[in-house]
């Protein structure tokens, strides 16, 4: 069973759900973050921008969702103590999590691996991939308090088909496909957490108009057009066979191109 693209999200989907969010300052992660709380879920948002996180703070309240809760997180940094710590905040806070969404990437540079900069390498495995496997193994306990708990990671076209010039960028999403399904393989029968991956497509985005300057971003999808997959995926996937699943969010949406 997929998503239905004629699927209305109801308003209160996500009531007393709490989702964290990283790389929520922009983007897709932006998006998503305002879509999820306009269906009541309680945003916890983490990116490196404090202004950008304190307009979506404003934002959200505006719009009347629940307050969530914004943190300053640089994942270059984070190690497995800043994880721990992080998770001890919102088990204070909330008692448990019930959706963790891996979205902060890093594009890194677009050269050939012959001459890739091995501290560029570095901060986008950190970033893309590091830091995913560390919140997640740090937020485990909470996701096993939470309802219908998902843990989606972000991947993209270079992560499943990988392709010259895409550097660490690629191997980055290449592994968090692993690591997906190292995780939905580990804990299936034995946690109630559920774990995907997602490519969203070619969205307009600013890390899109970085890897492909030249293309007019009038003809692509904007963030908001994925945010009903991510609602469904978060609040009514329960009895759909997603443990696992490499999603094409352009294919599940039925967007072309
Ligand atoms: P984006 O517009 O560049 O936004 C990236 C987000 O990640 C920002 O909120 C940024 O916030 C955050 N971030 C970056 N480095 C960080 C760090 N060191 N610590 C914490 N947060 C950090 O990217 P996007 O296009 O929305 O992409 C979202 C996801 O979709 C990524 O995983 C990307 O790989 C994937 N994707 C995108 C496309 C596309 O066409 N857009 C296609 C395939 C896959 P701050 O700068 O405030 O920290």
């Amino acid at each position: 069973m997929s998503f239905d693209p004629a699927w209305e999200a109801p308003k209160d989907l996500l009531a007393g759900r709490v989702v964290v969010v990283t790389g929520a300052s922009e983007g897709i992660g932006r998006a998503v973050a305002r879509g999820l709380a306009a269906h009541g879920a309680t945003v916890v948002a983490f990116a490196r921008t404090v202004a950008r996180l304190e307009s979506l703070y404003d934002e959200i309240t505006g719009a009347g969702g629940p307050e969530p809760v914004i943190q300053a997180v640089d994942l270059e940094g984070l190690d497995q103590n800043d994880a721990r710590t992080l998770a001890r905040a919102l088990e204070d806070a909330f008692g448990r999590i019930d959706g963790l969404l891996h979205n902060a990437s890093q594009l890194g540079p677009r050269v050939p691996l012959a001459s890739y900069d091995p501290a560029a390498w570095k901060r986008v495995m950190q970033v893309n991939l590091d830091a995913g496997f560390l919140l997640t193994q740090a937020f485990l306990p909470l996701l096993e308090a939470g309802t219908d708990p998902l843990v989606l990671f972000t991947s993209s076209g270079v992560g499943r088909a990988p392709r010259a010039y895409w550097g660490a960028y690629a191997v980055s999403k290449a592994a968090t496909e692993a690591l997906v399904t190292i995780f939905a393989d580990e804990l299936e029968n034995v946690s109630p957490v559920r774990f995907a991956s997602l490519n969203p497509g070619g969205t307009r985005t600013a890390m899109r108009a970085a890897a492909y300057p030249g293309e007019d971003p009038r003809t692509l999808p904007a963030p908001e057009d994925l945010v009903p997959l991510y609602l469904w995926l978060f609040g009514a996937s329960r009895d759909a066979a997603i443990d696992g699943a490499r999603i094409d969010a352009r294919a599940w949406l039925g967007i072309g191109g």
